[in-house]
């Protein structure tokens, strides 16, 4: 009874959250559709129509990190579980993440113990979930940082530890991260946590996290193992 009390709450929030998701997605579109609809006047200055333009362009961005850090989560439940493994899905994370960190001069070192992490859940969901994580660990560097992501079994868990040694977090931010649209960052959604909990908690998964401002960050995921 306790799981399915949880698992209505839960739902219940995630389908306000996607209302208003879809709202701040709205908005960038209405805004950059009546610029567009402006550039039609022939009279304009280079000036104006540069601006328009400007605006158009930031507005489509925002528009496309708020679909980012929220893209598989559309829908609310876990619907189609599967059997995972972790440490495959690990491998390919670091794999997409790479890139993306060597542009900003930072190492990914990955640690696994050599099992078998069998775990349930809905692959993309996971992806979505592990990516938003480990993407804000490289945020969290301004450059030449290390990300060090590591796999191990904890009884009958599978123990996840993601580590950044970037700016860290206050006990205030702490408290509030995860908490829909709460950023500390110019251009934040404060999405992608909300999004990569709700999931770690969808597939009866638990998360800690760790941080020391100046020092870095530490999140530890655990996911129960299967048969
Ligand atoms: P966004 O990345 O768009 O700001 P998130 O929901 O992904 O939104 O993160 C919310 C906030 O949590 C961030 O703005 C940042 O303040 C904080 N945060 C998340 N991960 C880290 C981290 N690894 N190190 C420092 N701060 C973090
Ligand atoms: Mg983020």
């Amino acid at each position: 009874l306790q799981e399915e009390m949880n698992k209505l709450t839960q739902i219940k929030t995630v389908s306000e959250i996607a209302a208003s998701i879809s709202h701040e997605v709205r908005n960038p579109l209405t805004v950059t559709r009546g610029f567009t609809q402006l550039l039609r006047d022939g009279s304009l200055s280079d000036e104006q129509r540069n601006q328009y333009i400007r605006l158009s362009l930031e507005e489509l961005d925002r528009a496309e990190r708020i679909i980012g850090d929220y893209l598989t989560f559309a829908k609310p439940s876990i619907e189609n579980e599967e059997v995972l493994h972790l440490d495959k899905e690990i491998k390919y994370i670091v794999q997409v993440i790479k890139p993306y960190a060597t542009l900003n001069d930072i190492t990914v070192e990955v640690n696994m113990e050599d099992c078998q992490y069998t775990i349930l859940g809905e692959k993309q969901k996971l992806h979505q979930s592990l990516l938003n994580i480990v993407k804000n660990g490289i945020e969290a560097m301004e450059r030449k940082g290390k990300i060090s992501i590591e796999l191990k079994k904890y009884n009958d868990l599978a123990q996840l530890i993601i580590e950044d040694n970037g700016k860290g977090m206050s006990k205030e931010q702490i408290n509030k991260i995860g908490t829909p649209y709460f950023s500390t960052k110019e251009k934040g959604t404060g999405l992608g946590t909300m999004v990569a909990f709700n999931i770690i908690k969808a597939m009866q998964g638990d998360y800690t996290i760790e941080s020391q401002i100046g020092k870095g960050t530490s999140f530890c995921i655990t996911f129960p193992l299967v048969e």
